[in-house]
Formats: C-alpha cells, sequence, structure tokens
C-alpha cells in the first residue's frame, strides 16, 4: 500500500470511530475549543497527577472527520505521557503541518509516529489546519489550567 493511502486509511478510521470519546473517569482539568472557520467544537478532558504525567485523556465534541480524527489521534499518543513531552510533540506536529517536515520523534514508537503523520495531508489546506491542531492546542489549554474556549480565530 502506497504511504498516502495508508495515511488516508488511518485519518478515515480515527475520524469514523475516535479513541476515547468521552468524559475520562476522574478528570481534574478540561478545557473547550472552537474553530469558527469549520464549525468544530471539542471538549478536552485530562487527569494529570502531581508530577504532570497524564493519566488519562479523552475528549468530546463534533466536527469534521479531520478535527475528530485528530482529536482521536492526540489522546492515544498523549495518554500516559509527561506534560512537557506532549509539548514537544505537538511543536513537531505543528512544524511537519506548516512546513510538511517529517516526522520523527525519538520518544514515539514508529507505529505512533505514522499515526501522527497520516495528518500531514492537510499541509495542502490551510484551513484544515486549523481543524487538524483544535484539539491538541485545547489540550495544552487545558493542562495548564485555562478558562477560557479555545478559539482558533483569538
Ligand atoms: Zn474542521
Amino acid at each position: 500500500m502506497d504511504i498516502k493511502e495508508l495515511y488516508k486509511e488511518i485519518v478515515l478510521d480515527h475520524g469514523k470511530n475516535p479513541r476515547n470519546k468521552k468524559k475520562c473517569k476522574d478528570f481534574n482539568q478540561d478545557a473547550k475549543g472552537h474553530n469558527p472557520l469549520c464549525g468544530d467544537k471539542v471538549h478536552v478532558f485530562l487527569k494529570l497527577n502531581q508530577d504532570k504525567k497524564v493519566e488519562d485523556i479523552s475528549f468530546e465534541g463534533e466536527g469534521c472527520a479531520i478535527s475528530m480524527a485528530s482529536a482521536s489521534i492526540m489522546t492515544e499518543t498523549i495518554k500516559g505521557r509527561d506534560f512537557n513531552v506532549a509539548k514537544k510533540i505537538l511543536e513537531h506536529f505543528l512544524h511537519m503541518l506548516k512546513e510538511g517536515s517529517k516526522l520523527s520523534i525519538n520518544s514515539l514508537s514508529e507505529e505512533e509516529n505514522i499515526r501522527m503523520m497520516s495528518l500531514s495531508g492537510v499541509k495542502r489546506f490551510p484551513m484544515r489546519v486549523k481543524c487538524a491542531t483544535l484539539a491538541w492546542h485545547t489540550f495544552v489549554h487545558a493542562a495548564e489550567g485555562g478558562n477560557e474556549t479555545v478559539n482558533t480565530e483569538k
């Protein structure tokens, strides 16, 4: 299978059957995000422990397939990792979406890298980049204890 097709399949799969789409038990931080350009809405729930490790993460919301797939992939990638590592992963992810750079993060397995890279196709559609990053920005906001809704246009 060609890599682009593999990517498409991963995104379709996560868009149709998002993982961790629920309110996780015992969450202690949460935040909402809104992308008015597309109408995507997410609500991210986090269970952060004292060492700022993400013990659990989940989301609720509705929106386009890209936004849901990205939120789903995010929860799978971030769960069990330290917040600082998660932020590094996000930096690489944003860079990939903007510059089309290849993603290769040491702390991720090859499978996890491929799962993240499946979203790289949005680079060609600047409007879609906001769909793909909404859940990630909302996650950071939740972890940092922000109260306002994340708005991609503000
Ligand atoms: Zn969208």
